[in-house]
């Protein structure tokens, strides 16, 4: 299997790179330092520069104004754009909208693409998904205390939501509630699109995490549905699907924060390499000739080419064999790239001493703002779980 990218992305990635070296690396601070709302100034002017260039949302269709590259493809340019903590939201394909907009796109009704989908792509508006709940563990989705009962032509929800991420500003949310609560296991639960000027849509707050509460598409909400009443039209995919439509959003979804993750880590290779060179331990030493420090950039070189080829491997896999036949592969690059992340971010901080917590680098950002990857779409402990049991059964049938 070959990993080479065709002429055309390898010179596609190399101008988005320039760019975001030259345009985006040095406003990233600023937007950092106000806030995603006081910012929004600024991302706009950036997002308007990738529109003129052709470059705005590459994984949606032409048609609905996005580049239309495959899934490959994107991964590629996704790595690229994780080296800055706004490269997806000035690209328009940021969590959780992208994921909504695959969602969207496979499954949702000539209507709702109307509605939603095309201002979605556009940059109009922004969406939310809303699964897990403060009393149920989101590490077993099959689990939910939130319902959304059959009216005649709507649904009633009740429910209770946490860390329903970037709700804050928001347009709509899917949200995932009982509806056939006597169904098997994995056939209770829909998706469900609620506006969030619905009356029975309760904002509570963002919730503080690592020290900030955040704001806008920087943040993760406490949200509840209290009798809030929507059109059956409203039904993403079929009814007692949500479950299977949630397992086929991830499982690209993964793909897309393995390789940004991948990004952030050559990004902060990057910023420890250079400090290991600039930052002299004596008039005549510099942290590099440190054999410890030669050794951390060595280790993380390797685990952070190991973990691109695993990402690659899967993507491919995918792509060839459909999601279900890649499940293993899945959940191993989604704990395995996520420890790596970490790994890499705890060295580069080290190696800067007291600057790696300043706000000074995006590197406390990123430390602060990734540590969820070991928990957000399945904790580290769920995926060997499930990796481990397959592998297990093939003995334990023997
Ligand atoms: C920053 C951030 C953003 C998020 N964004 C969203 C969002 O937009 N929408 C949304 O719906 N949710 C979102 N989430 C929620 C996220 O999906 C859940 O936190 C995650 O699924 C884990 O659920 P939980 O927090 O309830 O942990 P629990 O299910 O209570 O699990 C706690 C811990 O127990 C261990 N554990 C659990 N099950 C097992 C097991 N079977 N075997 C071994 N150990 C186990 C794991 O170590 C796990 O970390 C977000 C979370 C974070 C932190």
């Amino acid at each position: 299997m070959s990993f080479q990218v065709s002429e055309e992305l390898d010179q596609l990635l190399t101008n988005i790179k320039l760019f975001l070296v030259q345009e985006v690396y040095p406003k990233e601070k600023e937007v950092i330092e106000k806030g995603f709302n006081s910012a929004l100034p600024i991302l706009e002017e950036l997002r308007n520069m990738v529109k003129k260039k052709g470059w705005w949302a590459p994984a949606m269709p032409k048609e609905y104004g996005g580049m239309g590259l495959s899934f490959l493809e994107f991964a590629r340019i996704s790595e690229i754009l994780g080296t800055t903590p706004i490269g997806h939201y000035i690209f328009n394909s940021q969590a959780p909208d992208i994921g909504n907009m695959e969602l969207m796109l496979e499954f949702g009704t000539k209507d709702q693409k109307e509605k939603y989908l095309r201002r979605l792509v556009n940059g109009e508006i922004r969406s939310c998904f809303s699964m897990v709940e403060p009393d149920r563990p989101g590490s077993n989705p099959t689990w939910i205390e939130t319902t959304a009962q059959r009216d005649r032509d709507n649904y009633i929800i009740n429910g209770h939501k946490w860390f329903t991420s970037s709700a804050d500003g928001a347009t709509f949310n899917i949200v995932m509630a009982v509806t056939n609560p006597n169904g098997e296991k994995h056939k209770k639960a829909s998706m469900l699109i609620v506006d969030m000027d619905n009356p029975g849509f309760e904002f509570i707050k963002n919730i503080p995490v690592m020290g900030e509460e955040g704001e806008g598409w920087m943040s993760h909400a406490e949200v509840k549905y209290n009798d809030c009443q929507i059109p059956i039209t409203n039904l993403l995919g079929a009814e007692g699907e949500g479950f299977a439509l949630a397992q086929h959003r991830l499982g690209p979804g993964r793909i897309h924060h393995c390789m940004r993750w991948i990004g952030i880590c050559e990004r902060a290779f990057d910023l420890m390499c250079k400090r290991a060179v600039s930052r002299r331990i004596t008039p005549e030493a510099n942290l590099a000739s440190q054999q410890t420090v030669m050794n951390w950039i060595a280790e993380c070189r390797a685990d952070i080419n190991a973990a691109r080829l695993m990402v690659l491997d899967t993507a491919n896999k995918i792509d060839t064999h459909g999601q279900y036949k890649a499940r293993d592969d899945i959940s191993i690059i989604k704990f395995f790239v996520a420890n790596i992340l970490l790994k890499v971010l705890d060295r580069a901080i080290q190696v800067h001493g007291a600057l790696g917590v300043t706000d000074y680098t995006p590197l406390s950002y990123w430390y602060r703002h990734e540590r969820p990857s070991r928990i957000y779409d399945g904790p580290d402990e769920v995926h060997k779980r499930a990796v481990s049991r397959r592998i297990l059964s093939k003995y334990n049938d023997n």
